[in-house]
């Protein structure tokens, strides 16, 4: 048995392998891409808010991690020799969410990002160390809250709910300030000098303050876009972070593909937005839809998948190749191929107000974050889809009532069977078919709500304040005007679908036939929930986007 120069733990705690020892065998593998570098006590490596850090392996010496906030630091781990530095900001490059000092002078290898991703996608032991080391050093961060914001707000406010959801969604450790209920924040909000009508504020690396601001300034302020190219022509855009782009996303980067995704809000889309998936395969006991997107992720970034969030795609030039995607703030991306993978919107039923109570009481997605806002609360659930059922399962858990209300006189054809017996099970919900919301009222957020049952003509007013709406989706093609030939609902015509409608067939460009996920135009494919035909299923959007990558190659090699 070989005498290592430091102890290497054995015992597989999270604790060893969030901070496991490199063995010198290991560390003789990273040598030939680092560089040598001594260092002295007291030298700062690296700050909250840097970009491109690379990662240090200690092969003497120590290195204190600490997360400066606004009352001094927060020490996190101290690493010794055959430790090494880094976490999920590496693989996602984007900005550093703590400081490096060392605390003992010594000597550290030191790997650049771009090193770093390619070992990871190479090596499979070295990197199977490091990603599950990053994934729990994210989650203890998360878990700690112990980020380089500070997000002050309040639960009725429907900007607040917006900015802990990017957050949330996107995985980002952060400290969240309830103004309703926190004693010691008007001391924080009379140092950076924010009034009450600021909110919700926020504070990134403990310099600037943000008030009320865009998702996209909250993540430009963050840094997450910040090593993103837009000059470089990308094999392969995909538009859309849900269940389809993420899964093209990890095809297409495993496969060698420079694929870059595009996401206007979170990744994780409507999957992300579902408490419990429970028929997707593999999760006996159900997956939530953002530990989902999380695990794709993490996934597609480290085989080298780019991820662009907080960005609208609005347009597509698709006059010439590569085409050229424009996002909202008008600059423009070319590609040689596009896969659309923008999914389908939250269908809004036409009652006056909604539009005002949006987040202050009415929403359309039922997860942890929204189940906490009405704790031992009335709800109501509308819609008789599998969205609202599992939404009005997942909230019968916490809310002290749900009332379900449902167009039609039953729910066979539209749920699931499991769905259907749950619910007729649990004694918490309360089902009213035939059932339609008239009137929605209250002073800033919802305080009533009345509806009609449409059998008996009565009509009854209720002080509730939580309202889910899960009535259906429509795709998001506005975007694609002129370029892609839609059926007559919006959603995307593929592959043989192209001969039906008349006149497609004819202007299509090629000798050869377009391909199965193939759109009007040479090279762009639909996946997911946007093309006409989906099946509104998590496992045959991934699916979908597994196979468009596929096609992919077959383009790019006549392109
Ligand atoms: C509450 C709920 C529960 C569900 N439960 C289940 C279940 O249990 N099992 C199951 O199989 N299916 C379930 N589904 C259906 C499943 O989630 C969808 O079929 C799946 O998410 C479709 O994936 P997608 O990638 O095609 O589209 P989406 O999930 O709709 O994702 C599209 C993404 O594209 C982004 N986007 C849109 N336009 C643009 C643009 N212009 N620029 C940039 N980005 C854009 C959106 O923000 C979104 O993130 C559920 C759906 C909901 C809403």
């Amino acid at each position: 048995m070989s005498v290592l120069p430091w102890p290497v733990p054995s015992a597989l705690d999270p604790k060893t392998q969030a901070f496991p020892i490199l063995t010198p065998a290991q560390i003789n593998r990273l040598r030939p891409l680092s560089k040598l570098r001594k260092v002295v006590a007291g030298e700062i490596l690296y700050e909250p808010g840097d970009a491109e850090v690379p990662l240090f392996v200690l092969l003497s010496g120590g290195l204190e991690i600490v997360q400066p906030g606004l009352s001094g630091e927060r020490p996190i781990v101290t690493h010794t020799a055959g430790g090494f530095t880094g976490e999920m900001t590496m693989i996602s490059g984007q900005r550093c969410l703590v400081r490096g000092r060392v605390a003992e002078a010594g000597e550290f290898l030191e790997v650049s990002p771009d090193s770093l991703r390619s070992l990871v996608a190479k090596d499979a032991e070295l990197g199977e160390i490091f990603m599950r080391a990053f994934i729990l050093r994210r989650l203890m961060l998360i878990s700690h809250g112990q980020g380089n914001v500070v997000l002050m707000g309040s639960r009725h406010s429907a900007n607040t709910l917006r900015l802990r959801e990017f957050l949330s969604r996107n995985g980002y450790p952060h400290t969240y300030i309830d103004l309703d209920t926190d004693q010691t924040s008007q001391e924080l909000l009379d140092r950076f000098e924010v009034k009450l009508s600021d909110v919700p504020v926020v504070i990134c690396n403990g310099l600037t303050v943000l008030r009320n601001p865009s998702t996209q300034q909250l993540a430009d302020c963050l840094g997450f876009n910040v090593s993103i190219d837009q000059s470089q022509v990308r094999d392969l855009i995909i538009v859309g972070a849900g269940p389809s782009g993420l899964a093209a996303a990890v095809y297409a980067a495993s496969e060698g593909l420079d694929a870059l995704v595009i996401e206007t809000e979170s990744p994780g889309g409507q999957a992300g937005s579902s408490s419990k998936i429970e028929n997707y395969l593999g999760f006996p006991t159900g997956i939530s839809g953002q530990e989902l997107a999380a695990r794709a992720i993490t996934q597609a970034q480290k085989f080298g998948a780019r991820m662009m969030v907080a960005h609208d795609v609005v347009q597509l030039n698709c006059n010439r190749r590569p085409y050229e995607v424009v996002l909202d703030d008008g600059s423009a991306i070319p590609a040689r191929t596009v896969i659309i993978a923008t999914g389908a919107q939250y269908k809004k039923p036409a009652i006056a107000n909604l539009k005002k109570f949006e987040g202050q009481g009415v929403y359309y997605g039922a997860t942890f974050i929204e189940s906490q806002l009405c704790e031992n609360e009335d709800v109501i659930v509308v819609g008789g889809g599998n969205s609202a059922g599992q939404a009005a399962v997942y909230l019968s858990q916490t809310a002290r009532r749900v009332y379900m209300l449902v167009r039609s006189a039953s729910l066979s054809d539209t749920m699931s069977r499991y769905l259907i017996h749950r619910i007729a099970e649990n004694p918490a919900i309360e089902m009213h078919y035939q059932t339609e919301i008239t009137a929605l009222d209250g002073d800033t957020k919802l305080e009533r709500v009345t509806w009609v049952d449409r059998v008996t003509g009565e009509t009854s007013t209720h002080g509730i304040c939580h309202l889910f709406i899960m009535t259906g989706a429509s795709p998001r093609t506005a975007w694609l005007e002129g370029c892609v030939a839609l059926d007559n609902k919006g959603f995307i015509l593929t592959g043989r679908d192209l001969d039906v409608p008349a006149g497609v067939a004819s202007t299509w460009p090629l000798a050869r036939l377009p391909q199965m996920l193939e759109t009007s135009l040479p090279g762009v494919f639909a996946v997911g929930d946007v093309r006409a035909g989906n099946v509104k299923r998590v496992a045959s959007a991934v699916g979908e986007g597994a196979i468009a990558v596929h096609l992919v190659h077959r383009s790019l090699a006549e392109a």
